[in-house]
């Protein structure tokens, strides 16, 4: 049986790092606030954005959340953007993606004030994570993914891993953070050829692709460790990993699950952002 790489403890520990942070801060008389930019009401975004406000409620975060209606116009969303660019209160901001076909996703999300963008949605953040300069955030899940291995102990320094999905979001600057910690680091992608060759002889294999089911029994050998960081609707107004759990734990040394994997220390990873923000607004 693998073992069970649970989100809980590994946000818990980071957490506690934080409530003195947060209680600091909420002692010079400033509320950390967050705005979530949502457009309809699908599962995953809402799984995350429930794990969004139960974390920050915790911490003493503010949260303010912009729902719109999945049809809404592309300039109903930059009014709404340009609202909270404007807004002193607010901190930090995140918008779910992916936003609906009709809105140019590039666009609205370089419209966010680079300082407020705490999940790397900007070019300017972007810049940070693959030159190593300026101040912009990491994107939250791909730092969650590195929380969690350094949580269970793992050593990145010369490690074999794979990360399949090479989307702006995760894949592509978490296999750049990963190689920022001298891990070897294979990206696959929905064109890669013999998918398993490329994953099988893996120590690590972190799968962000959106695609349930994706990883096949030849994908895995039985010293793997899997981070699932797929979040999917299952048909059921729940949710499922892109690695079907009880297909392929039974093969491997160590797997997050889903729910309860990389997505409770996504949100904990936000809020720190969402500190570290107000922090800086205001030279703490
Ligand atoms: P995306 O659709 O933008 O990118 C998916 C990537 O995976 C692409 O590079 C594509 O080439 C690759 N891919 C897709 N199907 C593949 C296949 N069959 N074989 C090989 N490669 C394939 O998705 P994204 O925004 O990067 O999100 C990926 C997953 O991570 C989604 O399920 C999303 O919901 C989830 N996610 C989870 C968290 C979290 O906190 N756990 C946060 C963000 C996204």
């Amino acid at each position: 049986m693998a073992m069970l790489l649970k989100g809980a403890p590994v946000a818990a520990h980071l957490s506690e790092k934080l409530e003195a942070r947060a209680k600091a801060i909420l002692e010079k008389g400033i509320t950390p606030c967050l705005a979530i930019v949502r457009m309809g009401e699908k599962a995953g975004d809402l799984a995350y954005e429930h794990a969004a406000v139960s974390r920050c409620a915790r911490l003493g975060i503010a949260v303010r959340i912009e729902a719109l209606s999945e049809s809404a116009e592309q300039s109903e969303l930059l009014e709404a953007i340009k609202k909270i660019n404007t807004d002193s209160s607010i901190h930090g901001c995140i918008i779910m993606r992916p936003l609906p076909a009709h809105i140019d996703e590039d666009y609205v999300c370089e419209a966010l004030a680079p300082e407020k963008d705490v999940d790397c949605v900007t070019s300017q953040s972007l810049s940070r994570v693959f030159s190593g300069h300026g101040d912009g955030f990491y994107p939250c899940t791909a730092q969650a993914c590195i929380e969690m291995l350094d949580y269970y102990g793992y050593d990145l320094s010369g490690a074999r891993i794979s990360v399949i999905g090479r989307s702006l979001v995760v894949g592509r600057p978490l296999s750049i953070m990963l190689q920022d910690r001298d891990a070897t680091v294979t990206m696959c992608h929905s064109k890669t050829r013999n998918l398993y060759k490329a994953c099988r002889n893996k120590e690590i294999l972190i799968v962000a692709a959106g695609s349930p089911g994706v990883v096949r029994e030849t994908f895995v050998n039985p010293e793997q460790t899997i981070i699932d960081v797929g979040i999917n609707d299952d048909g059921m107004g729940g949710i499922t990993g892109d690695v079907c759990f009880d297909r392929i734990e039974p093969l491997v040394a160590a797997i997050t699950p889903v729910p309860g994997g990389v997505g409770s220390v996504t949100a904990t990873i936000l809020a720190e952002h969402v500190i570290s923000a107000a922090e800086r607004k205001h030279n703490i």
